[in-house]
């Protein structure tokens, strides 16, 4: 439920609704924005008569909010979110954020190599898993630790901040401490307690969508974490399973302006995983820009041919520099830049 208050609303009349809806057992997040003060509600509205609070003078109209998803929705925060991450990237806003980098962190010359090439192309996250979730447990389940220390030597080397996927609420305190932004894989997307935890921190959260979640079960998972107090969520379209099988998966562009529509949180493309073929990538990218992604995550690696994990994904940083040359081409277009 939505209210919109009137005009020069003072903080004592906000202050006695905001006593009665809380007296009710529901939470109030108030978004005052330059013409319009707005109080959102979540919790169980059922009770909450439309003419009580009509009732106040300072409401102007009670709206109902039809989708199950209140906090990532663009009703209860009509204008875009966009996520700090350092001095030079705020993602959401004009500048596109591109996360570049290998699947899996696989040693330090590799994992520092690619920094510096994907950062020379344009990136301004690096991407790496240390913490991989295989659909085999004979597969390479990633260095773990030892990759996240390693992934550190590459910040430390280039200066880019990193993302890097979360798989275990108990690993929460050592992400907090080494990483920039923590990933919450497709196949976590609906592990609800560990979204609840990281409703708590205060870290952004790149919360990737589901291998067959629809947009309203990933915003729903949005929600988990936004309901908890941290506000930094950005999603990721990675291609939904479908009964095509030529794709790894198929990508959902659509996805990008539905989304938009509905939030305000930002969201990237991930053609990588969207695709499961390099030679793909390089288009879909493009797409992904000119439908309004607020970024990319690409896998990039030196040696495709002997990588530990989706090698037949990742292109190498000669490819990674042409897509970004694309890239920037197709951002001027669409009004965003690199
Ligand atoms: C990844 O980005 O390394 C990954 C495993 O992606 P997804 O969760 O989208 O499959
Ligand atoms: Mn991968």
């Amino acid at each position: 439920m939505i209210i919109v208050l009137k005009q020069g609303t003072q903080q004592k009349e906000i202050d006695s609704l905001t006593e009665l809806i809380v007296g009710e057992g529901l939470q109030v997040a108030p978004i005052v924005g330059s013409d319009l003060t707005i109080l959102g509600l979540t919790g169980d509205t059922s009770r909450l008569d439309d003419s009580r609070l009509e009732s106040f003078r300072c409401v102007d109209r009670v709206m109902h909010v039809a989708e199950p998803f209140k906090k990532a929705n663009r009703m209860f925060h009509p204008a875009n979110t966009t996520v700090k991450i350092n001095d030079n990237l705020e993602i959401g806003g004009k500048k596109l954020a591109i996360m570049a980098g290998p699947c899996s962190v696989e040693g330090k010359d590799q994992i520092c190599g690619i920094a510096r090439d994907v950062k020379a192309s344009g990136a301004n996250v690096l991407r790496g898993g240390a913490f991989k979730p295989r659909t085999s447990p004979y597969a390479f389940q990633g260095l773990k630790y030892q990759g996240l220390d390693l992934l550190c030597e590459a910040k430390a080397a280039t200066g880019l901040p990193i993302v890097s996927e979360l798989m275990s609420p108990y690993d929460i305190d050592i992400f907090m401490d080494k990483v920039d932004i923590i990933q919450v894989g497709a196949r976590n997307m609906q592990n609800f307690d560990l979204l609840r935890q990281l409703g708590k921190v205060d870290k952004p959260i790149l919360l990737k969508r589901g291998l067959s979640a629809t947009i309203e079960e990933w915003l729903m998972s949005a929600e988990y974490i936004l309901s908890g107090g941290n506000e930094k969520v950005i999603l990721c379209e990675r291609g939904i399973r479908t009964f095509e099988t030529y794709t790894r998966n198929t990508v959902d562009l659509g996805a990008i302006p539905a989304v938009k529509k509905l939030s305000h949180l930002p969201v990237i493309v991930d053609p990588s995983h969207s695709t499961g073929k390099w030679w793909m990538v390089e288009s879909v990218a493009r797409a992904a820009v000119a439908v309004g992604a607020d970024g990319l995550m690409i896998e990039v690696h030196n040696d495709p041919a002997h990588a530990l994990c989706d090698g037949q994904q990742s292109i190498k940083p000669d490819l990674f520099d042409k897509v970004m040359q694309d890239v920037r081409k197709i951002a001027a277009v669409v009004d965003r830049e690199v």
